[in-house]
């Protein structure tokens, strides 16, 4: 896949990265792949919402792990501003920590029950100098949660018990708005709250990104609010990328055999919808079922040919504005 050739302004590149578990077993028998050739590219000056979608196992979370320092790939790089991240100094890594900010599925877990929900907040600006004065602080805390929609006079000095489910989901939001990123990673952000909250969080997620220019990886099991925010879209599969490309386009024009399936449920997505119904990414299939030596989808495939079953296929041009499928029925397509 020809990822664009534009040199300046490269947020994040993720360059062919790897990543295998469960090494030092007996044989090979052992490992795990469980991010297999994954390439992206985010540009300062080009905020976007690309979603990384997939089932339980498909690497999605792998991947946020990875960009977010958490895990180190078994090969390829993960470059920030042109520094590879897991090379970088403590300087360059507390300024990256700065810059890429990361949202979790439970919001209830990011908060120390026994502090008021102030106490992240001010964590925060102690540890980024974000505020030499008191004043300062409260100003830009208050900002953040305004730009969330809360109000500061109802939320600072409560305990996180004492919020709602979408209320802590949007203080998350707010402190990691507070730092100014250029890249937030939202891991499941809005699995674990209602519909009505949900459509709110996603909302937040698109002004954050027109208003302020932050991009998101929004890493999701649900296509369909994929569909309505993202611009981009990675569907994974046992850790391979199936297909890639436009969102509206993969969704509504699915050409990998997998996506057809993933999408064979709602025909027509509506772009009315408002995020008011999941369409899951289903989650029978475990990791590492795949063919081992062809494709991964092989077993499940109702196009599958012999080819198939000898070597994995690459990524297919198979339409406009980058959008790609890893199958062997687009060989002839570029
Ligand atoms: Fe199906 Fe073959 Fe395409 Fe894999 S490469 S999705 S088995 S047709």
């Amino acid at each position: 896949m020809s990822e664009p050739t534009r040199m300046s302004n490269r947020l994040l590149e993720v360059k062919n990265v790897r990543k295998v578990f469960g090494r030092g077993g007996i044989g090979r028998q052992h490992e795990t792949i469980a991010l297999d050739d994954f390439s992206l590219t985010l540009y300062d000056d080009e905020p976007k919402i690309t979603a990384i979608a997939g089932e339980s196992g498909s690497g999605k979370t792998t991947l946020a792990r990875l960009i977010l320092d958490f895990i180190k790939p078994t090969s390829g790089e993960i470059l920030w501003r042109g520094r590879n991240i897991h090379k970088m100094s403590k300087k360059e890594l507390m300024s990256y920590r700065h810059e890429c900010q990361a949202v979790f599925q439970d919001p209830y877990a990011a908060f120390n029950p026994f502090y008021r929900v102030d106490h992240l907040f001010h964590m925060a600006v102690t540890e980024f100098k974000l505020a030499r004065r008191k004043a300062d602080e409260a100003r830009i805390i208050g900002d953040a949660l305004e730009v969330v929609g809360l109000r500061p006079g109802e939320i600072l000095g409560k305990y996180p018990h004492q919020l709602s489910g979408g209320q802590r989901q949007r203080l998350i939001v707010a402190r990691a708005f507070l730092l100014k990123p250029r890249l937030i990673v939202a891991d499941e952000p809005v699995s674990m709250i209602d519909a009505s909250l949900r459509a709110m969080i996603l909302d937040i997620m698109l002004k954050l990104k027109d208003d302020f220019g932050i991009s998101f990886l929004y890493i999701t099991h649900d296509l369909s609010t994929a569909y309505q925010i993202s611009d981009r879209i990675f569907i994974l599969y046992e850790g391979t990328v199936s297909e890639t490309g436009d969102a509206t386009r993969v969704i509504g024009n699915p050409q990998h055999p997998y996506t057809q399936l993933l999408i064979g449920s709602v025909p027509n997505p509506d772009p009315a919808l408002k995020w008011s119904e999941d369409i899951e990414v289903s989650a029978e299939e475990e990791l590492g079922k795949g063919d081992k030596a062809g494709c991964k989808f092989y077993s499940r495939c109702p196009h599958a040919m012999e080819e198939c079953h000898q070597s994995p296929p690459r990524l297919y041009e198979v339409g406009e504005d980058g959008h790609y499928a890893s199958c062997f029925l687009y060989k002839g397509s570029g």
